[in-house]
């Protein structure tokens, strides 16, 4: 099998840059599946828009919690951005709070991504009953517990019997999660995050000063502009059960909105993708990530429940400020530059170092966050959807009825991995990811030799009976 992928193989981009003609059709053909899952979503859209705007309503007229009153919707217009691939359901919302102004503290042993928020001097504003003892700092998980509150009595009052319900709280989750369960249909499932957000316009902290880097591709005017931009922070605490009563109170810096806009704005010239004549596939290269991870992530949670989704935008916006020229992104080159994401991707996690984009000495590939035993398994799992084919991209998704012909996503059944449950979940196995099918064909093979002994047996005794009847 695998000389004849390697027969197959064409050279489809640059040198060295050899993708196989299946996985090209592979890459293509998810990549198509992709675009028609965003019609799907529409629907979806308008719900979670009813939802959000009732609630933004609700907040605004509350007489029990005033900072609440006071709320908007960050980055808004766009937050219905595909959040999950697999999951199209998926939003997340970010709602800003107006307080005074903050000052950052770092957190040191979390190089330069978790902060105690305090405030510049004492207040008597709404903030005042969310500070700690000190009346200073402003406390996360008491701003969680509230927005969590809020938003239970907003669903309980507003959209009781509707379909919405409210997630257990998570510790390690900014987020109050809400459900929403089609009564017709089942498997209709949609959910929305909304993240309590504080907004610290004086500049960014140290520890992001030197990132990003980005001058060759979107230049140093794009730079100084988003450098200029106020930097913001959720109510997230580090990963660990020993930790600090500092740590527990902690908020993690977010760069969302400004990767929106990078995605946005992304291209080398500025008239990338503004028309038909120059699409390029950055995009469709993020979400073929994205994807992938999901696939991974569904077939080895545990062993992958650190991988999450921010290491793919991460790794992909590297490869975006070091391959910077449009033309090599065009749409016909979508399964180079997908493989080529997919190969930095794998040679991090190989390295064990994955720099976040904004805070640089921050490696997002480091334990506890991400612990070496999972470090190790992602190789192997990388290495191996590598060597079949990327069998994970051929994974059924949620909203597969939307692809026309569902059987072209496996363009030639025994050139790929004929059984994906053949990849067996554990560490060992990967490194031999195929024994079972070998084991198969030895077996069928010998069970076909004797049948035919068999028969040649029964045949020359019937022969010989015959014989002696006569
Ligand atoms: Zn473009």
């Amino acid at each position: 099998m695998e000389s004849r992928r390697r027969m197959r193989s064409i050279s489809v981009g640059t040198p060295g840059d050899d993708v196989s003609q299946e996985l090209d059709r592979l890459i293509k053909l998810r990549g198509r599946d992709l675009r028609l899952r965003k019609v799907d979503q529409q629907n979806a859209v308008k719900i979670v828009n009813h939802l959000i705007e009732s609630l933004l309503d609700f907040l605004k007229n509350n007489e029990d919690q005033p900072l609440f009153r006071d709320v908007s919707v960050l980055t808004s217009g766009s937050y219905y951005e595909m959040v999950k691939i697999n999951k199209p359901n998926e939003f997340d919302i970010m709602l800003k709070l107006k307080v005074p102004r903050l000052e950052m503290a770092e957190l040191e042993e979390y190089q330069g991504v978790f902060y105690n928020l305090k405030l510049l001097k004492y207040t008597r504003e709404e903030i005042k009953h969310f500070l700690l003892e000190d009346e200073r700092t402003v406390s996360a998980t008491k701003i969680k517990a509230e927005m969590h509150r809020l938003v239970r009595k907003f669903i309980s009052s507003h959209f009781k019997g509707k379909g919405w319900v409210v997630c257990r709280k998570l510790v390690n989750s900014p987020a109050v999660t809400l459900e929403f369960n089609n009564k017709e249909k089942e498997d209709d499932v949609m959910s929305v995050d909304i993240v309590p957000t504080l907004e610290v316009p004086q500049g960014w902290p140290q520890a992001a000063r030197a990132g990003p880097n980005i001058n060759n591709w979107l230049g140093k005017k794009c730079r100084r502009q988003i450098v200029s931009k106020a930097v913001y922070f959720v109510p997230k605490r580090p990963k660990g059960r020993t930790l600090t009563d500092n740590a527990k109170e902690s908020w993690r810096i977010s760069f969302s909105h400004i990767e929106k806009e990078m995605m946005q704005y992304h291209g080398n010239k500025k008239t990338c993708c503004e028309s038909s004549s120059n699409k390029c596939c950055r995009k469709r290269c993020l979400q073929l990530l994205k994807c992938l991870i999901e696939g991974l992530k569904q077939r080895y949670p545990k062993e992958l429940e650190p991988l999450c989704s921010y290491h793919g935008k991460t790794a992909f916006l590297h490869v975006l400020s070091d391959r910077v020229t449009d033309s090599l992104w065009s749409p016909s080159q979508l399964s180079v530059s997908f493989m080529n994401l997919f190969g930095y991707f794998e040679r991090r996690a190989l390295d064990g170092s994955l720099p976040h984009f904004f805070v640089c000495h921050h490696n997002l590939f480091s334990p506890p966050a991400f612990p070496k035993r999972a470090l190790t398994f992602l190789t192997n799992a990388l290495k191996e959807q590598r060597d079949l084919g990327l069998p994970v991209l051929k994974m059924p998704s949620p909203s597969a009825a939307l692809v026309p012909d569902p059987d072209a996503l496996v363009p030639d059944p025994d050139a790929l991995v004929p059984d994906p449950d053949a990849l067996v979940p554990d560490p060992d196995a990967l490194i031999h990811p195929n024994p079972i099918n070998d084991t198969d064909s030895i077996v069928a093979a010998r069970s076909y030799v004797l049948v035919y002994i068999g028969l040649l047996v029964v045949i020359v005794c019937v022969g010989i009976g015959c014989a002696f009847q006569n």
